[in-house]
């Protein structure tokens, strides 16, 4: 890996490298159709291989996280295993992350529905790699049919005897549960998760300490992503050399992305990491709506990055590192296109709605902020606003980032703020509009005609 060229091929992922086989569940879900795909093969070599192995292969492989934060998986998996750990007695914990809940992503709900067995040897694999006793599968509420397939495959790797006291015959004990969640968005904030799973309202806690430390029932835990839970067995089967072998420096591997919105075809698709943005969309997804030339933007990582312009989606690579160049983020891989067609003031004031709904309501910055944005949003859509109110706007997103104990404040601020950096122009020309139209705006939406 390490003598690997910085720059490698991307883009156009064969099938014989493609991890997730039954995405659209064409196949059999179950242990048969599961292990004619190559699941639970070897599974007991590799927990053989011990925790150490694990981690080394998962550092190696460049894997990190998928469920948008992209912490590199390898380092994360290794917090539970520091020196002493096993004069710890607490029990100690994985907690699967399927609460999939960002606008525009739909990759686990793909996984559990098509690949659940990847998942649950996924568990058992990173469940080794961080000596947990027990694995905690917590899905979305929504995610019925999701929920049940995983269910039907935790029943199958026990009836195989793939899971239980003796895992794979492998000596190791290892036990997996699911839990489903009940909608909430915030729930998919990995504290609010574990205080969830306690039987707690989901609100985020302080950080640190980390769940490494202080996860769930005060043990602990390590918090991981379906997608990257489940690619780990596949890694550890085909090396790491090979995961590594795809993408750039940095940005290894093979991503599920998600795009939805004015492409022709709405896909998800497993593809290379760094795939050009214009190549996965004209390759899997069928060309934008009405051509390239009437593409107005996209939100590349899910809702909670920025949008971005046509002018910086040419050259973007599908990565974590160069759409933060371009001013934006990979986030989840969820790809939200829209063309000229969009009201992109509303689709804006749209979000801050949804953020503002699921706001746990701790924070203050976050509570009042959200309500500001999307209060004063909606008057953006018509016009109904002073122009010094979207300097005021900018400056109150600068007041909830970074200000709040979990990302759902930044994930607030940050697409207010695209809007405001690309798409300003029309903004004013909204509030011209509305002045021209029916007379002077005083700040906070009143006319002055009404004074
Ligand atoms: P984060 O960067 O705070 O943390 C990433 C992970 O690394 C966490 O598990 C955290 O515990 C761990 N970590 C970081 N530093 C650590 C340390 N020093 N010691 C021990 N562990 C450490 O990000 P986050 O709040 O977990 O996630 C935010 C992201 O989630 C956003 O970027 C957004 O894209 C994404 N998101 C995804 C969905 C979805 O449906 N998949 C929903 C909402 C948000
Ligand atoms: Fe709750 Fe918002 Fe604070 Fe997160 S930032 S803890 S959602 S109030």
């Amino acid at each position: 890996v390490q003598d690997a060229p910085p720059v490698r091929h991307y883009g156009g992922l064969k099938d014989q490298d493609r991890i997730f086989t039954n995405l659209y569940c064409r196949h059999d879900h179950g242990i048969k159709g599961a292990q004619a795909r190559g699941d639970w093969h070897k599974t007991k070599e590799i927990l053989l291989k011990g925790d150490n192995w694990i981690i080394q292969t998962m550092k190696d492989s460049g894997l990190r996280g998928r469920g948008g934060a992209g912490f590199p998986s390898g380092l994360k998996w290794s917090f539970m295993n520091k020196p002493g750990w096993e004069n710890d007695k607490r029990p100690r914990y994985l907690v699967v992350n399927a609460d999939e809940g960002e606008p525009g992503t739909c990759k686990d709900r793909e996984i559990m529905r098509g690949d659940p067995h990847k998942l649950v040897e996924g568990c058992l694999v990173a469940g080794r790699a961080m000596n947990a006793t027990a694995a905690y599968i917590y899905i979305r509420g929504e995610f019925y049919q999701e929920a049940a397939h995983v269910e039907q495959a935790i029943q199958e790797a026990y009836k195989a005897g793939l899971l239980g006291k003796n895992a794979c015959g492998s000596g190791y004990a290892f036990d997996v549960y699911v839990h489903r969640g009940a909608g909430a968005y915030i729930c998919g904030e990995e504290t609010a998760l574990i205080e969830s799973l306690e039987g707690k309202q989901g609100k985020p806690r302080l950080k640190p300490p980390f769940p490494a430390d202080v996860g769930l029932f005060g043990c602990p835990s390590t918090v991981a992503n379906v997608e990257t839970v489940a690619v780990a067995p596949t890694i550890c089967r085909r090396g790491s050399a090979w995961f590594a072998g795809f993408g750039r420096e940095r940005n290894q591997g093979t991503k599920l992305y998600c795009v939805s919105g004015h492409v022709n075809n709405p896909a998800v698709v497993e593809e290379e990491m760094s795939i050009p943005l214009r190549e996965l969309l004209e390759k899997h997804c069928g060309g934008i709506r009405g051509g390239w030339d009437n593409l107005l933007g996209i939100i590349p990582g899910g809702s909670s990055v920025p949008v971005l312009p046509i002018k910086a989606c040419g050259e973007v690579l599908m990565d974590y590192d160069s759409l933060k160049d371009a001013g934006s983020g990979l986030g989840t891989g969820a790809v939200i296109v829209m063309d000229k067609s969009t009201d992109i003031v509303a689709a804006i004031a749209r979000l801050s709605h949804f953020y503002k709904h699921e706001s746990c309501g701790q924070c203050t910055p976050c509570r009042e902020g959200t309500t500001w944005l999307m209060r004063t949003m909606d008057r953006l859509v018509v016009g109904r606003a002073h122009h010094r109110e979207i300097d005021m706007l900018l400056e109150l997103t600068k007041q909830i980032e970074g200000r709040t104990i979990c990302a759902l404040g930044d994930a607030a601020a940050w697409p207010v703020q695209g809007l405001m950096r690309h798409f300003r122009p029309e903004v004013e020309a909204r509030i011209d509009k509305f002045r021209a139209e029916h007379g002077p705006v005083l700040f906070g939406g009143q006319l002055k005609s009404e004074v």
